[in-house]
């Protein structure tokens, strides 16, 4: 482990006697002030050590002309502290506006999205009493780069991007966190069996990674089966990592079978930076009314404290705010007959939790983040770059009609170097032979090849795109074929 090198936040120790932690804080829109006021009197009566720089993000900046509700004076704070307290944000409708939160995770390197999903039965009603789960969701890569292009009349694409640094990172985040917070279990989702070489490179990365961490049991599931999985016995599960698109869906069932889902914090966690937030939004139809539940902002502070060192306080937080739903103090969000013994606002909520400071939960597994060290945010592994060659090229081709005329003009491509070896459709093999029954857009892949394999020389390319250009083919991008260390690095078309 030790050829990585750790970047972290200089966390403070977790002594008695912290240094005041330099932190970011956003109030945010709708019920954010509210409950961004309720949190932060929570973690300042707890004993955080936290010096506040206030920073403006959201509505009144997007109005303003910000295109992401962040201003520079923003970006210069969040650089300085790298550590953001970030309450909900009311996105403006309409054209012209960007996701802040895809903003600053993109801009901040924010490559892990780590949710915890707890069910608090039986102060709270749930399905799933038991329930304590953590997904670690990659945040910036996938198919979510944003890489989309509408190549015919009839096909667009969207490009899914998975890089090895990416897949490490995130896995031994997952890993490191898991040995942070003495996690039993890491289970990796992925699609592998479909998506071979990008799902494939996850799957791999887990396993290399996984076998660092002899004392974690491992576990992998195809996506499908383990949302299934995930949906109806989420007591089976204990940390979850998973590529971006995955984590998207995953986060969002595990949050909401906890039967809390208004409870539910996350961090944004990256080598330089972080942020610290509320799984829900800024619920404008309840704002400035003072009954706005802060659970899911205070419990995003709990995590704070933890990455920040300051566990002993987190700890002090989070069994106080226990024991508070616990004795049935509850916001009218999770109020219920049964359950429920004094239905309170905002500001009582959080005296309610003051007043319990230094009591733990009776029936609740209490918390302990005393020893806990914040977790490593280790940097990829360099690596040695396997050896690549060029053997070939995919053209591809718009083409509406059937497939026989496009090959008559592919085939004035054909040289000594390079021959048309398939042509698919949708992934679908439907040359040589096919089947009349296989639905054919205008999107055709036609692969080019020398015949008896071996390297082919980039200027053989550019002749064939010449020469397919004077035959007449409507060429709209072309994919360039690898081999590394001797291993084809693209996929093979499905078909007979
Ligand atoms: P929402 O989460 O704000 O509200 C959904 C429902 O849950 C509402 O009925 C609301 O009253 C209730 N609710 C939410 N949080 C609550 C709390 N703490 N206590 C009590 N009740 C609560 O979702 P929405 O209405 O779809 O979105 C409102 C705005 O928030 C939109 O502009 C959206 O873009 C934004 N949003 C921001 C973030 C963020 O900043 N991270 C996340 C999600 C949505």
């Amino acid at each position: 482990m030790n050829e990585h090198s750790t970047t972290a936040f200089k966390p403070a120790t977790t002594s008695a006697d912290h240094e005041a932690a330099r932190i970011s804080v956003a109030r945010g829109d709708g019920i954010g002030p509210e409950i961004m006021d309720a949190s932060l009197r929570v973690l300042e009566a707890a004993g955080a050590k936290l010096d506040i720089e206030e920073v403006e993000l959201g509505e009144k900046l997007f109005h303003a002309g910000h295109s992401a509700g962040i201003a520079p004076e923003g970006w210069d704070s969040l650089r300085r502290t790298r550590v953001v307290f970030k309450a909900p944000i009311t996105t403006p409708q309409g054209g012209g506006v960007k996701s802040l939160n895809v903003t600053l995770r993109k801009s901040f390197g924010l490559f892990a999205n780590v949710r915890p999903c707890v069910a608090y039965a039986p102060a709270v009603a749930t399905r799933h009493p038991g329930m304590d789960v953590v997904i670690v969701r990659e945040n910036e890569e996938d198919l979510y780069a944003g890489i989309e292009h509408r190549q015919t009349d009839e096909v667009v694409q969207c490009l899914k991007l998975i890089t090895r640094p990416g897949c490490e990172r995130i896995v031994r985040y997952a890993f490191e966190y898991a040995r942070a917070n003495s996690r039993r279990k890491v289970t990796c989702m992925a699609k592998d069996n479909i998506m071979k070489l990008t799902d494939g490179l996850f799957r791999r990365v887990f396993d290399e990674i996984g076998a660092e961490y002899p004392e974690i049991e491992k576990e992998y599931m195809i996506v499908d089966i383990g949302a299934a999985r995930l949906a109806d016995s989420p007591e089976h599960f204990d940390v979850v990592v998973t590529p971006n698109l995955y984590g998207d869906i995953l986060s969002d069932i595990a949050a909401q079978i906890t039967g809390s889902v208004g409870l539910g914090a996350s961090a944004n966690i990256g080598t330089e930076c972080a942020m610290f937030e509320a799984i829900h939004g800024s619920a404008p139809d309840i704002a400035g009314q003072g009954i706005a539940n802060p659970s899911g902002l205070l419990l995003a502070g709990v995590m704070m404290l933890v990455h920040l060192g300051q566990g002993d306080v987190a700890r002090r937080v989070h069994n106080a705010w226990l024991r508070t739903i616990e004795d049935g103090v509850h916001t009218g969000d999770i109020a219920d007959p049964e359950r429920t013994r004094r239905k309170v606002g905002t500001t009582e909520f959080a005296d309610a939790v003051i007043e319990r400071l230094g009591q733990e939960p009776r029936h609740l597994p209490p918390v302990d983040y005393a020893d806990h060290a914040a977790v490593p945010v280790l940097q990829a592994q360099k690596r040695k770059p396997q050896q690549r060659e060029l053997v070939g090229m995919d053209v591809f081709a718009c083409h509406a009609g059937a497939v026989e005329p496009l090959v008559e003009l592919l085939k004035q491509g054909d040289s000594e170097a390079l021959e048309l070896l398939m042509v698919t459709n949708r992934g679908v093999k439907v040359w040589p032979g096919g089947l009349p029954e296989t639905f054919c857009t205008d999107h055709w892949r036609c692969r080019f090849q020398p015949r008896d394999g071996g390297k082919v020389d980039p200027a053989a390319l550019i002749a064939l795109l010449g020469r397919l250009h004077e035959a007449g083919v409507d060429l709209i991008k072309t994919e360039n074929l690898y081999t590394f260390d001797g291993e084809p690095g693209y996929s093979l078309g499905q078909g007979q």
